[in-house]
């Protein structure tokens, strides 16, 4: 993947116009995202999220968005009600800075809950112009949605003509190569991606249906545009990125190694009587501390904070850097799962049984 990069770098690194890669990197998305018919790349997830936002109030003629409680879509403002990722770690609502009319338009619902939003739809159904969420929450701590949410969801928002917009930026090529609509078989309308499709470069993606995504500028009305997107050297890294998980999809070994590392972490606090949790989706996992089973943002924030502060700091004295906060995700990387589980089992087992 270096070398796709430098070989751009040295053929240009910015052009006025769409390039080749740009369309290839397109069809490779199309190919493998279920529901995906067109797709348009932009810098990151937060204009993934923004873009497919505006294009679901124009389809629709609607005003208000629904997100989840400790659902994290990127730092639009009107977003930012109620966020994960740093906004949960801070503590705070929303963020200084966005006005509560910005986020008037945005209503938040318990995550895992579909009688809550069955509820919701029966009174405002007609008003919603999407429902975005993430399939598997990654931005709370992993909180995988369950499947009657899910479902629940999908049927919801095609009963009231709302569209659904499933937030893969995480968990795009990461659940699998079809994401986590692929895991669920569940499509949305609109899916936005990040992350793994940039190869580390500032790149992400908003797309779906056809009918929709033709609505935006120039073929429709929807404006949004981006003087970086689709950028040579991020879709040479993207192309590159996507190629490798394509020719020999690891999903089996990085899932492997996340199930290894939770039955450590489960028997190590088992055994010393720590109270922990892990949520996992394939190779994303959390360790809640908390006696429960975790399901929602509610339950996310009721865990003790102070005791995963004092395990971070035990396993980074040990030389394991892990996220230092109670609600990211531990993402299992090829490297890690191919040379480091055991030694990194073991590491976990001495730092829980210290708690
Ligand atoms: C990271 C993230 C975003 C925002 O992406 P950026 O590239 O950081 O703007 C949106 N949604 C989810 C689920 C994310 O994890």
């Amino acid at each position: 993947m270096v070398g796709a990069i430098q070989s751009q770098a040295a053929r240009g690194t910015s052009f006025g116009a769409p390039t080749e890669a740009e369309t290839e990197l397109a069809e490779l998305l199309v190919e493998h995202v279920p529901g995906l018919q067109m797709v348009r790349l932009v810098n990151s997830g937060t204009e993934a999220a923004m873009s497919a936002v505006r294009l679901a109030r124009a389809a629709t003629g609607r005003d208000v968005v629904v997100k989840f409680e400790g659902g994290y879509h990127g730092h639009a403002d009107h977003l930012l009600a109620s966020a994960g990722s740093g906004v949960a770690t801070l503590g705070v609502p929303g963020s200084p800075g966005v006005p509560e009319v910005f986020t008037a338009l945005t209503a938040v619902l318990p995550y895992n809950a579909p009688d809550v939003a069955a509820e919701f739809f029966a009174e405002r159904g007609g008003e919603v112009a999407a429902v975005l969420v993430e399939p598997v929450a990654g931005n709370m701590g992993v909180v995988p949605g369950t499947p009657e949410f899910l479902g629940e969801l999908r049927r919801l928002t095609t009963e009231s003509g709302t569209l659904l917009i499933f937030d893969e930026v995480i968990t795009g090529f990461r659940l699998g190569l079809a994401g986590a609509a692929g895991t669920y078989g569940i499509t949305a309308d609109l899916t936005l991606l990040g992350k793994i499709i940039g190869g580390g470069l500032p790149l992400a993606a908003y797309g779906g249906r056809a009918d929709l995504m033709r609505q935006m500028a120039p073929e429709g009305p929807v404006y949004q545009a981006g003087t970086l997107s689709g950028n040579p050297l991020a879709t040479a890294a993207g192309l590159a990125t996507l190629h490798t998980l394509a020719a020999d999809p690891p999903y089996q070994r990085l899932d492997a190694g996340a199930a290894a590392i939770e039955a450590a972490i489960v028997a190590a606090a088992a055994s010393a009587g720590v109270p922990v949790q892990v949520g996992r989706a394939g190779s994303m996992l959390t360790p809640f501390m908390s006696a429960t089973v975790v399901k929602d943002y509610s339950e996310a924030r009721g865990c003790d904070s102070t005791m995963y502060a004092a395990l971070f700091h035990r396993l980074l004295d040990s030389g394991v850097y892990v996220p230092p906060s109670q609600f990211e995700s531990w993402f299992v990387s090829e490297p890690l799962a191919s040379t480091h589980v055991d030694e990194l089992c073991s590491r976990l087992d001495v730092a829980i049984r210290g708690q």
